[in-house]
């Protein structure tokens, strides 16, 4: 891939008149090192891998990249946004909406947990694109409220969780009925082997942006162990670092739904005031914890992996494994939530001797140190 060009301005990337001004009144600049490299293969038609770390502005690459091709003069669905949770779903939409303000771009967010109707109605009024969740989009592809005749492009952010085992049918399905011509654009920050070789089905000859292992966690999140003598105390330890979580915003992850709802409900009653979100609450409980926490009225909030990929609130300086992830690519997505856009961030991992071995196991995966937590926090906050 050394060949592909690095655009450095947004001025040079000969976009619409009414996209540039969208890009700036965002707040936008200069495009991050991903956006200058593939923004002009998503316009000029080729079907691209774009892989970057966690927080470098993956949203806005496909994001500009579509809005460029989009005929907002067609009131027809030309580009489809695949992505793993509802709420990463309906962030990308409000990404897409901001940016193609001034070309009054159309964009509906289809994701489950929501009324059927509204979606029905939204839809029938024309999309010029669709971010949405891959049951909830089949389910409207199928009932033929989804026109996918003219969609151009499909995009599959967190490709390689899309493509494995949860999601690949649905995702396999949703491509096949799609126009054979379609262009096909696949985003993340981790790409494994067995997932690049999958995206030979559906892809014709890709740019390939790709980032390796040892490249893939951020300068700027500086990452600690605090070892514990058993489980238990994993409790205390939280307690006493609860001041320090809540200087900006703080994300602590769990393992299982049952372990949130616990350490949640643990916290509480030692009257520390915490958010919890997992994927069996209620949609509408879901989006209220989201709102209150992207306001900054929740300052810690605790969740499974559903909060492990792509959910961008640019406050969270610190993540704390209460538990290691059961997979290692999700490391650096947890890890990722914190140091957006080159912000500092701090990642604490809370283990037993019995976990130091998966600690371990994290550090040679990703070629990095994992130091022990030193003991007064407000040197690494
Ligand atoms: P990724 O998908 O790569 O993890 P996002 O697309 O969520 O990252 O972007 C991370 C943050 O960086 C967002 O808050 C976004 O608004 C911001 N961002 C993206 N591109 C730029 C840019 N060119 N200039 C300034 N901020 C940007
Ligand atoms: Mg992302």
């Amino acid at each position: 891939s050394g060949n592909i060009p690095v655009i450095g301005s947004f001025e040079e990337m000969s976009l619409k008149e009414s996209l540039l001004k969208g890009i700036y009144a965002y707040g936008f600049e200069a495009p991050s090192a991903i956006q200058s490299r593939a923004i002009t293969q998503v316009i000029e038609g080729r079907d691209v891998i774009a892989q970057a770390q966690s927080g470098t502005g993956k949203t806005a690459t496909f994001t500009i990249g579509m809005l460029q091709v989009v005929d907002t003069s067609k009131f027809e669905t030309q580009a489809l946004v695949l992505s793993t949770t509802r709420e990463l779903a309906a962030q990308i939409r409000s990404v897409i909406s901001a940016l193609g303000d001034y070309m009054k771009i159309r964009c509906h967010a289809c994701v489950g947990g929501k009324s059927i109707g509204e979606d029905m109605r939204a839809l029938s009024r024309g999309q010029h694109i669709v971010s949405g969740t891959p049951g909830r989009v089949l389910d409207m592809i199928k009932r033929r409220t989804l026109s996918i005749r003219n969609v151009k492009m499909l995009v599959l952010d967190e490709a390689d969780e899309l493509l494995g085992k949860g999601f690949q049918d649905q995702i396999s399905e949703i491509y096949q009925y799609l126009p054979p011509s379609t262009q096909v654009v696949v985003v993340s920050a981790t790409l494994p082997k067995a997932v690049l070789s999958l995206t030979n089905k559906f892809m014709s000859d890709p740019v390939k942006i790709l980032v390796k292992r040892d490249e893939l966690t951020l300068e700027g999140i500086n990452q600690y162990y605090i070892q514990v003598e058993k489980e238990e105390w994993k409790f205390d330890t939280l307690c006493d670092l609860y001041d320090s979580l809540t200087i900006t915003q703080a994300v602590i992850f769990c393992n299982t739904k049952k372990k949130v709802d616990w350490l949640s409900e643990s916290l509480r009653k030692a009257n520390f005031t915490v958010s919890s979100m997992h994927g069996d609450m209620q949609q509408v409980e879901r989006d209220r914890v989201m709102d209150e926490f992207r306001l900054g009225n929740s300052r810690v909030l605790i969740s499974t992996d559903i909060w492990a990929r792509g959910i961008d609130v640019q406050q969270v300086s610190l993540v704390i494994n209460y538990d290691l992830p059961y997979d290692k690519e999700n490391y650096v997505h947890r890890i990722g939530r914190s140091g957006r856009f080159g912000r500092k961030g701090v990642a604490i991992n809370f283990v037993t001797r019995n976990e130091l071995g998966d600690l371990a196991e994290i550090e040679d995966f990703f070629s990095i140190k994992i130091d022990e937590m030193p003991s007064d926090l407000s040197d690494v906050l």
